[in-house]
């Protein structure tokens, strides 16, 4: 399966700002951007002038390696947005947002979504009482998203857990913590997304 190798504290350095990609690490002074603050490679510290097309294109950038998907995908995931009867950049986040793995990651389940990725795939999750593994799966109104019985002692579910407490839950969200459940209350609304995204540039920039 392809997959984006790249060491991932550079893409935040790309990008200039913070994607928490690697869980804990992310609220340390460990952090890259805590450190180097400045685009990585050669010229990283040199004057750059900024194109309104490059300017789009990392915006672009910048969603897709939040969620961790790939040009393919999230191209699609533009079209089905596209066709949809909402605002286009706006339903694009909320198919995003509804994958099973930020879903899980968003529960607390999981430190980071490469990690929410990882734990769905080797079959820690159920939804509706069904196995899935499949990261892409989109959760809808009203599914109960649970960790499996036989994963509950899995140290790194229990531990994520603990520690994502100072996260919250976004509104969408409902926990029973000691369950290890979840409950998608209704659909994400674009005021959950806190993370600063401009979606109107990733709209300009596949309409070119
Ligand atoms: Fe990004 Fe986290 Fe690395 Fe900081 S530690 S640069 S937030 S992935």
């Amino acid at each position: 399966m392809a997959r984006n190798t790249a060491s991932v504290c550079r893409m935040c350095r790309r990008e200039g700002m913070k994607l928490f990609l690697k869980g804990e690490r992310c609220f340390t002074d460990k952090c890259a951007i805590e450190r180097r603050n400045y685009p990585p490679g050669q010229h990283g510290q040199g004057r750059h002038k900024f194109s309104e097309y490059s300017i789009q294109l990392r915006e672009k950038q910048k969603v897709k390696r939040i969620y961790g998907v790939l040009e393919r995908q999230f191209r699609r995931y533009f079209q089905i947005a596209e066709r949809g009867k909402g605002v286009t950049g706006e339903t694009l986040l909320v198919l995003l947002e509804r994958r099973l793995d930020n879903t899980v990651y968003r529960m607390g389940f999981a430190n980071s979504r490469s990690e929410a990725r990882q734990l769905v795939r080797h079959g820690h999750f159920a939804v509706n009482g069904r196995k899935v593994t499949i990261p892409s799966f989109l959760v809808k109104q009203g599914d109960k998203v649970e960790v499996r019985e036989k994963s509950r002692k899995v140290v790194r579910i229990v531990e994520s857990l603990e520690l994502s407490q100072r996260r919250g839950v976004p509104d969408w969200l409902e926990m029973d913590r000691e369950a290890f459940t979840g409950t998608v209350k209704a659909f994400p609304e674009r005021a959950d997304l806190t993370m600063p995204i401009n979606e109107t540039l990733i709209v300009e920039l596949y309409s070119k």
